[in-house]
C-alpha cells in the first residue's frame, strides 16, 4: 500500500524523535567520546574554515585596498584587515545570514565585489558613506 505524504512525514518525524533520543543516550553514557568528536570535528571546520580565508585574503590582493590613500605603507596584518562589501551591502549579507563559511565561498566566486580594508579604512568609509545619508555622519562627526 501506497502512503501518503502525510503518513510519510509523520514517520520520518517519528525517526528522527527516536534517532534524537538515541543519540542524547549515547552521549550521556559516552561523554568523553562525544567530547572528542565534537572537538574534532570542531578543529576541523576551523581547519577549513581557515584555509577558506586564506585563500580568499589572498585573492582580494592581500593587503588594504586603500581607497582614499590614507596610508602610504600597504597594510598586510591580517589582525586589522576587514572583509568590505564595495557597494555596502554588507548589511543585508549579514542578515541574509551570509557569513563565515558562505561569505568566503561567495568571495571566492564573485572577488570583485568584496575588497580588503585596513580598520582604518573601513571607519573612513563608513564615514564617507554616512555623509551621503545623512545621520550616519552625524553620529561619527564628534559634534
Ligand atoms: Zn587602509
Amino acid at each position: 500500500m501506497k502512503k501518503t505524504i502525510k503518513e510519510l512525514k509523520e514517520a520520518y518525524e517519528e525517526h528522527k524523535k527516536y534517532m534524537k533520543g538515541y543519540m542524547r543516550k549515547w552521549r550521556s553514557n559516552n561523554p568523553q567520546k562525544a567530547k572528542e568528536i565534537i572537538d574534532r570535528y570542531n578543529k576541523k571546520v576551523c581547519i577549513e574554515l581557515k584555509k577558506l580565508r586564506e585563500q580568499a585574503r589572498t585573492l582580494l590582493g592581500g593587503k588594504c585596498a586603500n581607497p582614499y590613500q590614507f596610508h602610504k605603507e600597504d597594510i598586510t596584518d591580517i589582525r586589522v584587515l576587514q572583509i568590505d562589501h564595495k557597494n555596502s551591502d554588507g548589511a543585508l549579507e549579514r542578515k541574509n545570514k551570509i557569513v563565515g563559511w558562505k561569505l568566503y565561498k561567495k568571495i571566492l566566486k564573485n572577488p570583485e565585489k568584496y575588497q580588503l580594508l585596513c580598520a582604518n579604512c573601513n571607519c573612513l568609509k563608513r564615514e564617507k558613506l554616512g555623509e551621503k545619508k545623512g545621520g550616519f555622519a552625524y553620529l561619527h562627526s564628534g559634534k
